[in-house]
């Protein structure tokens, strides 16, 4: 399967990219996938229902585009061509009609997910792949909702998608191999590390990660130790680069939460039930990075670590 081959209207970029490429959901997982599909030369659609979240995912790919430059990794050139190869939708529909490829990085919950890839399967172009970024859910559940489960498979990027080196590919259990290989080989071609593995809830990431995120939360709801003592020991005691509530800021209490939700009712196992902190903290709207608070409190431009005032000694 072919994805540098170009429809007509989509001129062909240089550095063997090329393709359209679709991105639902402009959080925080969306703009940086669009980020690093434009700066690899691909044509990217970024679509959000809501409008603002479109802008705010523009300037943060520019900030993140200007680090790079700062750093000298990136030539202005390069900046300016990849922000030339996005473009913004709000519909569905209209966002994915050249796509060859659709990466789904919308909300983590179930029935939306399904809702969006049954309306994909009917508006995205014949023999376009259906990649979806959960972090957790069954890529067979939701591959079942279109009527191409063959060429629906896991792109499971990480936070932050400019930085980080992995992609989860997730195969479920219709998909083709000629899918797996061809999102394999794209995803080299973004300058990742491509690991495959089979559909259980939460794959392999999640199903490590969200159990030690859990365990900090529960360690500090029990009073065992401070926020920052939790994270002190993971980052310098295991050589963690972001202690475990530090990094359920960034990754956001929300997201966390509906990823043990999907480990709790998959396995059916009492150690994955979110602990009631945690559920706490998402009902209040303290959702992290994304809401300016979560355990620490988040100053847009700022990198200090401020304990949030909840959590104060
Ligand atoms: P987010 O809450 O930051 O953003 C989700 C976006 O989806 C929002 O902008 C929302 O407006 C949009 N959206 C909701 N319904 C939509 C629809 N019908 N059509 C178009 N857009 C819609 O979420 P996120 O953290 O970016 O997570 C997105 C996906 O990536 C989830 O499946 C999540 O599990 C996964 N993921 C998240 C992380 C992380 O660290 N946050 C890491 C890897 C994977």
């Amino acid at each position: 399967m072919d994805l540098t081959s170009n429809n007509n209207d989509v001129p062909t970029p240089p550095l063997g990219g090329g393709g359209a490429i679709a991105v639902i959901g402009a959080g925080t997982m969306g703009n940086g996938i669009a980020h690093v599909f434009a700066q690899s030369g691909f044509s990217v659609t970024l679509i959000d229902l809501n409008a603002d979240q479109l802008q705010k995912a523009l300037s943060t790919i520019g900030k993140n585009l200007d680090r790079q430059v700062a750093k000298g990794t990136l030539t202005e050139e390069q900046k300016t061509a990849t922000l030339n190869n996005i473009s913004t939708a709000s519909d569905i529909a209209e966002g994915v009609k050249n796509a060859r490829l659709v990466v789904e990085a919308a909300t983590e919950n179930t029935d939306l997910k399904l809702k969006i890839f049954k309306q994909l399967d009917e508006v995205a172009p014949e023999g376009c792949i259906l990649a979806t970024n959960t972090s957790s859910i069954s890529i067979t559940k939701i591959a079942a909702a279109t009527k191409r489960p063959e060429l629906v498979i896991g792109m499971h990027f990480m936070n932050p998608v400019p930085v980080m080196k992995l992609v989860e590919i997730i195969n479920g259990y219709a998909t083709k191999k000629e899918v797996t290989d061809t999102i394999v080989e794209l995803s080299k071609q973004l300058g990742k590390v491509p690991c495959a593995v089979n559909d259980y809830p939460g794959f392999i990431a999640n199903r490590i990660l969200m159990p030690m995120i859990n365990e900090a939360i529960y360690s500090l709801y029990e009073g065992v130790a401070g926020v920052e003592e939790i994270d002190t020991v993971m980052k310098l005691g295991m050589a963690h680069p972001m202690g475990p509530l530090q990094l359920a800021d960034f990754i956001g209490l929300d997201v966390c939460h509906s990823i043990l939700k999907v480990l709790h009712d998959g396995f059916g196992n009492p150690k994955y039930a979110p602990c009631p902190l945690l559920v706490n903290m998402v009902m209040a709207g303290k959702l992290g990075v994304k809401s300016g608070e979560g355990f620490y409190k988040h100053t847009p431009g700022s990198k200090d670590l401020v304990v949030s005032e909840s959590f104060r000694k």
